[in-house]
């Protein structure tokens, strides 16, 4: 079976969230969420066995409202003791919820045998957008090794003028010129990037899994929408697409020689 090592893998565990920030570039939230099966499929698939994740990213939506699917994908993480370089997961601060952190607190142990310092970061997004968190949820946090929180003010550079954002007129206009840009590019060769591909095992550089169980090859800060209309293999073309990528490569390298 071959082994998968996985640059950055975005995990958009829901799409629903307990806020609606001006700024926000997703857009509107959607009562959509990935469920255990998604990523029981990505870690446990018949094509090949992923082995090493540099970044781990967990977004939504306020993925905290999907504990059990963040819970699951530690479940895989540790069963199949996956190495870890970073894990983040971003939270608005709304709720605290005892199994997450219990979970959590798991996970944090079993990085910390493979890196005496682990980098696993719960982060609270405060800025002049996010309503503030309730005291008594920062305070719990605020007791975790991984938990950060500062207050940021967003200047009009460090805000992505596309969705929410786009509506009220906030961010420059290049960042959105250059989004789309970019979302254009990605749309239209969206194939995976192998970065290195040693006997069985590849290094691919993106994977974006959406709260529809479905995948994309590059990351970005687009609306819903957009996501959409980049995530669309389903687990099997998805491996087949790292397969035969891989093949073209491999043939490239040998007529080269
Ligand atoms: S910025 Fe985050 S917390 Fe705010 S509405 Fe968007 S997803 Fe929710």
């Amino acid at each position: 079976m071959k082994k998968i090592s996985i640059n950055y893998l975005y995990i958009e565990v829901t799409r629903k969230c307990t806020m609606k920030c001006n700024h926000c570039l997703r857009g509107d939230s959607q009562n959509i969420s990935l469920n255990v099966n998604d990523i029981n499929e990505l870690f446990t698939n018949n094509e090949f066995q992923i082995t090493n994740i540099n970044n781990v990213i967990i977004t939504g939506g306020e993925p905290t409202l999907n504990y059990i699917v963040i819970l699951q994908i530690i479940k895989q993480i540790i069963s199949k003791n996956i190495i870890i370089e970073n894990f983040n997961l971003q939270t608005n601060g709304s709720i605290y919820n005892q199994q997450l952190i219990d979970g959590l607190n798991e996970f944090y142990n079993y990085l910390k045998l493979h890196n005496e310092k682990p980098n696993l970061h719960l982060i609270c997004s405060q800025d002049q957008f996010h309503r503030p968190p309730k005291k008594e949820i920062l305070d719990k946090y605020k007791k975790l090794p991984y938990f950060i929180s500062n207050y940021v003010y967003l200047s009009e550079n460090q805000i992505i003028r596309v969705g929410k954002a786009q509506e009220n007129n906030l961010g420059n206009k290049e960042s959105n010129y250059e989004t789309y840009l970019y979302f254009d590019l990605y749309k239209h060769n969206n194939y995976p990037v192998i970065l290195s591909d040693n006997d069985d095992n590849i290094l691919i550089n993106e994977l974006y899994l959406s709260s529809k169980g479905l995948y994309s090859f590059h990351i970005i800060d687009v609306p819903f929408k957009e996501i959409d209309e980049l995530c669309i293999y389903n687990n099997q073309q998805m491996s087949d697409m790292i397969n035969n990528y891989s093949k073209l490569q491999k043939d490239k390298i040998k007529r080269k020689q």
